[in-house]
């Protein structure tokens, strides 16, 4: 344990002076979730106090989501055919001039969602989206359900078994269109139904669709001629096509992640570039970002909301500020991780944690803790096997009794 940092039941930051909270500790809890890259466990880790706080045994290597809450991660098991849910035991809730944070275990929930390969997972204000390649029909449930223990779904049937992806709604879904003479090639555009298998307006075209991201209001489906962008109008999405700027070079992005706080989109844009997309810009709206070798995996920081992180295959870590769409500090943290070879080989995979960059580093079984101010290393925590997969959780809040 660090001197210098502290755990959440230990501190007391600030005391309230205001009238109807009364002592109230200001708490900052982290947890870091970690998959394996071969092994079917989840490992929960203390990001505050760098200890190991609980291992899960699922039934394969996961891809790990988080929601919007934090209250929950998913664990997607393709191979396995499994989804598992864990509760991650922070939760915050609003008390209108202030938030309380909860700290509890976390906990491998009983609820699990077994299908034909599980790949893409979407969560848009509680309502959650799990796509299976393997069934003409995509899943739908709430957050709230899963933690309440509650495994029922919606579905919406998607044409075809196909490797695409759903965006939830309240009372509609967004589902990709399958390409009608090859299901198995990328879905040809999307398309709004109901969860009484109807229909809503004309299908969108989005040819090559792969990759979506939320940021805000807005949520980005990837297409090779653009981006598709879905807002909703009284409750029912609504979709309008992007065309990628002509003054990019020819390519497309298949990968999306979107910004917190700041509304934009950052795309992969051929292996060793990304772009950077004010969706509110229109045709200039588009930032070419030249990465100085391929990229292996990038997130936004969504508390120095300026900022996202790309780590590179030669083992750098890149900080992008988003607004100038520039690389403004590089740190070398691994040994080289080379593109070449399998997609899914273990390299690895970043996460935001408080004040903390964290990148995976399956092939030493260790992740290395970045101080996102002044960018430099903090530390390292060891984790058993090859740490892989991550997302985290947390926040910082108050803790007190109300009357
Ligand atoms: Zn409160
Ligand atoms: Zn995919």
């Amino acid at each position: 344990m660090k001197a210098s940092l502290v755990s959440a039941t230990t501190i007391a930051l600030f005391m309230s002076l205001s009238a109807s909270v009364t002592h109230a500790e200001e708490v900052s809890a982290w947890r870091l979730f970690v998959s394996d890259h071969a092994d079917p466990k989840v490992t929960v880790i203390d990001a505050v106090d760098q200890q190991k706080l609980d291992t899960f045994q699922i039934k394969g290597p996961a891809s790990l989501y988080r929601t919007e809450s934090g209250e929950t991660v998913f664990a997607v098991q393709g191979d396995a055919g499994v989804v598992s849910a864990i509760s991650t035991g922070i939760s915050f809730h609003d008390h209108g001039d202030h938030g309380d944070i909860e700290v509890e275990d976390a906990k491998l929930l009983d609820v699990e969602f077994v299908g034909a390969k599980p790949a893409h997972f979407v969560e848009l204000q509680g309502n959650v989206a799990q796509w299976f390649d393997g069934e003409d029909a995509a899943r739908f449930f709430t957050e709230r359900a899963i933690l309440d223990g509650n495994a029922e779904v919606r579905t919406a049937n998607v044409g075809a078994p196909h490797h695409g992806v759903a965006v939830p709604y309240q009372n509609h879904a967004v589902v990709s269109v399958p390409n009608p003479e090859d299901a198995s090639k990328r879905p040809i555009g999307a398309r709004i139904v109901d969860f009484n298998g109807n229909q809503v307006g004309e299908d969108a075209a989005c040819p090559g669709l792969h990759g979506s991201a939320g940021s805000g209001s807005l949520y980005a489906l990837a297409c090779d001629t653009g981006l598709l962008l879905v807002t909703q109008e009284s409750g029912v999405p609504q979709i309008r096509h992007l065309p990628y700027s002509a003054s990019l070079p020819e390519g497309s992005s298949s990968t999306l992640i979107g910004g917190k706080g700041l509304q934009y989109f950052i795309g992969n844009y051929g292996p060793d570039r990304i772009v950077v997309v004010d969706p509110s810009q229109g045709d200039s709206g588009f930032k070419l970002v030249q990465l100085p070798t391929r990229r292996v995996h990038f997130v936004v920081d969504p508390i120095r909301t300026r900022f996202a992180y790309v780590v590179t295959e030669d083992g750098q870590l890149h900080k992008v500020d988003v607004l100038d769409g520039k690389i403004v500090q590089s740190l070398r943290l691994t040994d080289p991780y080379s593109m070449d070879g399998h997609w899914s080989d273990p390299r690895p995979r970043l996460a935001v944690a408080g004040d903390q960059v964290v990148v995976t580093d399956p092939l030493n079984g260790k992740l290395h803790l970045v101080n996102a101010e002044s960018f430099t290393k903090a530390d390292e925590i060891g984790v058993d096997g090859k740490p892989f997969n991550i997302v985290s959780v947390g926040g910082a809040g108050k803790v007190h009794g109300h009357e």
